[in-house]
């Protein structure tokens, strides 16, 4: 099935602004916004802004309207039973940190969480600090030579003391999806939750969070063609009805006196202060657009730009992938190490062929010490990429390697 990719690119304003070659290749850092996101964005902010959940008057109504129709949008994307199971925030950094906050009371010293190690920072740092601080312990699950979770080993890392298993849905490393159904019946096997860090699974269409199973959902905006600023956590509606706030302040209060505080209701118990409006209005939005695309037109086109990369890197000896090198569960995130040149070297040569690709370790530290690498460069696809974009990057490679190698 083909796409029009100068149709999607349309909708996005970044690519009439460029006067120069543009081959944006780092969405997994972020996406770029579409019109109806940058739209909502800027109505709110020039025409409509007010302070939501707390005005009378007609501009703060509709505001908290908006507010409420977005979260809607929201939880109806990420496929959860009621909007309110959403918790609007400030991305999936902001979302992990208030789930493993929440969660954290329910352990004990001698407890475990368990991650793996193709984590992002964002899934590994919260849960320390909270295993740190209650005595528990932090495992992770091994990742196989492919770079995905290797499930046939989680029995060398989840013990009856496992409360919490938090992975991400998809790596944005290596670009492998989790086998979601299979970490859930192996958490169950221990009475464990599961966390899911959706960062970058969610820009590539609709979730169902309780065809997953999972009971918590993390995810920023800004790589769902949003704006900056904004993300959500899902929590299971009788998990959340339970958790203790993160973050104290206005809003999340139904009683304050001077010695003691009672919280209002899910969500507004987890939503301390002026939340950033206008980047969840145009989150809202975004979700809207996202739910509107042909996702399996659009998956197609993505894995045929992976393949094409993938066949691409194969020819330069040279080039080492991290992460699986064919198209079975995986998303369009493709990193690759070229010996002899630094990663930031890569990037910025190809900066040159007006190629974006991110060098470094890509916030996956214990990742890199896996694969015994300090930093890869890394291409991740969106609907508007097209095989241009892909034969820049190896044009570009080509030439970069025959200079600096
Ligand atoms: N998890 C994963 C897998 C990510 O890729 C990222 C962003 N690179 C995050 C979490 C953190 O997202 P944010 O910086 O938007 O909070």
């Amino acid at each position: 099935m083909s796409v029009d990719v100068a149709a999607i690119r349309a909708q996005f304003p970044i690519f009439a602004a460029q006067d120069r070659p543009f081959h944006y290749l780092d969405n997994a850092a972020t996406g770029q916004i579409c019109a109806a996101a940058a739209d909502a964005l800027l109505r709110y902010e020039t025409t409509a802004r007010a302070n939501v959940k707390r005005g009378v008057y007609r501009l703060a109504d509709a505001a908290t309207t908006a507010f409420a129709e977005a979260r809607a949008a929201i939880a109806a994307y990420l496929g959860a039973a009621a909007p309110d199971e959403v918790l609007l925030g400030c991305g999936a950094t902001f979302a992990l940190n208030l789930i493993a906050h929440a969660l954290a009371p329910r352990l004990a010293p001698g407890d475990a969480i368990l991650v793996s190690e193709l984590e992002h920072h964002s899934n590994i740092v919260p849960w320390q600090m909270v295993a740190a601080a209650r005595g528990a312990v932090v495992r992770a699950i091994p990742v196989t030579e492919e770079g995905r979770l290797d499930l046939d080993r989680l029995d060398e890392v989840l013990g009856a003391r496992t409360r919490i298993v938090a992975v991400t849905h998809a790596s944005n490393v290596t670009g492998a999806v989790t086998d979601v159904a299979r970490l859930r019946a192996a958490a169950d096997t221990v009475g464990a939750l599961l966390v899911l860090d959706g960062a970058q699974r969610a820009p590539h269409g609709p979730v169902d969070v309780r065809a997953l199973g999972c009971d918590a959902y993390a995810c920023s905006a800004h790589k769902m063609f949003g704006a900056t600023g904004a993300g959500a956590l899902w929590v299971r509606g009788d998990l959340l009805a339970d958790l203790p706030p993160f973050l104290g302040g206005g809003e999340m209060i139904r009683r304050v006196t001077i010695e003691r505080t009672s919280y209002a209701p899910p969500p507004h118990r987890f939503e301390a202060g002026t939340p950033p409006i206008g980047a969840v209005l145009a989150m809202g939005a975004a979700a809207r657009w996202l739910a509107a695309q042909d996702w399996t037109a659009l998956a197609g086109h993505e894995l045929r730009l992976t393949e094409r990369l993938l066949s691409g890197l194969a020819r330069e000896p040279r080039v080492r992938v991290i992460g699986p090198t064919g198209l079975q569960g995986r998303l369009g995130v493709v990193a690759f190490a070229v010996a002899g040149v630094h990663a930031h070297d890569v990037c910025q040569m190809l900066d040159d062929f007006g190629v974006a690709l991110r060098g470094g370790h890509h916030c996956a530290q214990p990742l890199m010490d896996r694969f015994d690498v300090a930093a890869t460069a890394r291409a991740s696809f969106a609907p508007y990429n097209d095989t241009a974009d892909v034969d820049a990057l190896l044009d570009g490679l080509a030439q970069t390697i025959r200079k600096l190698a």
